[in-house]
């Protein structure tokens, strides 16, 4: 996605004000009524209505009128939300070329005032699994409004902490920098990620450091979900950088095992196909972090996995609590058992709306007067946290 962030300068405060009102209103609404916009950017003389024809323009926000006039947040809309408050906050000072397109992520090189290039992952949870998303409109509760911002910004979060608390025990990661929505700003690692390697001096030291970081994760009660070749980062040293950790889950996941043979498996396939390693030979003398090995010399998950956890405390301090994770992992089964998981959604979905049918009505109800109290709280929220991010003196 092009991220044109010469047009971030020219807007104005007002342009920022509104923007963020579009943000507020989508707490409670997948498309937020112009009026409210209005009403929570509170700008004189109906200057919202000018304000949004430009954000418009630049494609910050997608009009909808098809059941009212309304708006809603665009990807680049909440980039620059969260571009601004870390600009704002000293965090960055310019946002450079595209270095990486994930599954759901764009990452960039970003700079800071002393010149320093740090890297800037946005998060885009929904872009490529927007299915599974749809499916999980229960675990997205009342929010289902807010799906792709609530689980990029979860994903931001999880990443953040999970990258802080790591590099706190000694891990190869980037360092984490900052977060706001679904931004993290890390340090850019130099090198390149094993898959664009094409030779390595050293593979089987590279393997085995790999191998063991998957160990030593387990042992302090961790999986990575998505330790492959695209996930590793590998300098000119072949020093190793482990990135990438929105997916990652507790050993005490009910599939802990099956994630950890499978992160495993990969860095197997990997080296036995690019660089011919041959694993039967050596199967006696590994030292993967001293792990116990399986009849096929590959680590143990259930020798490993009785020590567990840093997890849960850490975490929770950094401000990832374990509700924010159980979300997150529902989200990533969903995402994983696709098909036949949808299905069951679907019936499950079904069963439900029948039976609670009236009494959905009469919370729709109060949450509708609800919302009228939360959003004068919010359009007073808007004001103080617009003076705090800046956006007005
Ligand atoms: P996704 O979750 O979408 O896969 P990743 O975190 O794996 O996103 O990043 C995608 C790509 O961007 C990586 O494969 C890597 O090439 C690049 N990248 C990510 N983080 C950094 C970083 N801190 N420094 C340098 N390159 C990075
Ligand atoms: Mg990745």
């Amino acid at each position: 996605m092009k991220l044109d962030v010469e047009v971030l300068r020219y807007l104005s405060k007002d342009d920022f004000r509104v923007l963020t009102a579009v943000e507020m209103g989508m707490r409670n609404h997948e498309i937020v009524p112009a009026e409210l916009i209005s009403r929570i950017a509170s700008l004189k003389h109906g200057g919202t209505y000018k304000v949004l024809k430009n954000l418009l323009k630049h494609k910050l926000v997608h009009h909808d009128s098809s059941k009212y006039d309304g708006f809603r947040l665009t990807y680049l809309g909440y980039d620059f939300l969260a571009i601004r408050t870390l600009v704002n906050r000293g965090v960055i000072t310019s946002v450079g070329r595209q270095i990486g397109v994930g599954k759901e992520s764009d990452i960039f090189e970003v700079a800071t005032e002393d010149g320093t290039v740090l890297a800037m992952k946005l998060h885009r949870l929904g872009r490529t699994s927007f299915r599974a998303v749809k499916s999980k409109r229960d675990y997205l509760r009342h929010r289902n409004s807010f799906s792709w911002l609530y689980l990029s910004r979860l994903a931001a979060l999880k990443e953040f902490a999970f990258m802080k608390a790591l590099e706190d025990h000694g891990f190869p990661v980037p360092k984490a920098v900052d977060c706001n929505r679904h931004c993290v700003i890390m340090s850019l690692v130099q090198g390149y990620s094993l898959v664009q390697v094409r030779q390595l001096q050293n593979p089987e030291v590279v393997f085995e450091t790999v191998l063991g970081l998957i160990v030593r994760l387990a042992e302090h009660g961790l999986i990575h979900c998505d330790f492959n070749e695209f996930n590793i980062m590998i300098d000119d040293d072949e020093k190793v950088t482990m990135i990438d950790f929105p997916q990652m889950v507790s050993v005490s996941h009910r599939n802990a095992q099956m994630f950890f043979d499978r992160d495993v498996g990969c860095i197997y396939k990997f080296f036995a196909k690019r660089y011919n390693l041959s694993f039967q030979d050596d199967a006696d003398d590994n030292n993967y972090a001293q792990a116990e090995t399986d009849e096929a010399g590959r680590p143990s998950f259930s020798s490993i996995s009785k020590s567990s956890g840093f997890l849960d405390k850490e975490l929770a301090a950094s401000g990832f609590t374990r509700k924010d994770q159980d979300d997150m992992e529902k989200f990533i089964e969903g995402d994983a058992d696709s098909e036949e998981d949808e299905g069951e959604e679907h019936v499950s979905e079904t069963n439900e709306t029948n039976i609670t049918n009236l009494d959905s009505l009469q919370i729709e109800d109060q949450e509708e007067q609800m919302n009228e109290e939360e959003e004068k709280v919010v359009a007073n929220q808007l004001s103080e946290k617009a003076q705090s991010d800046g956006l007005v003196a």
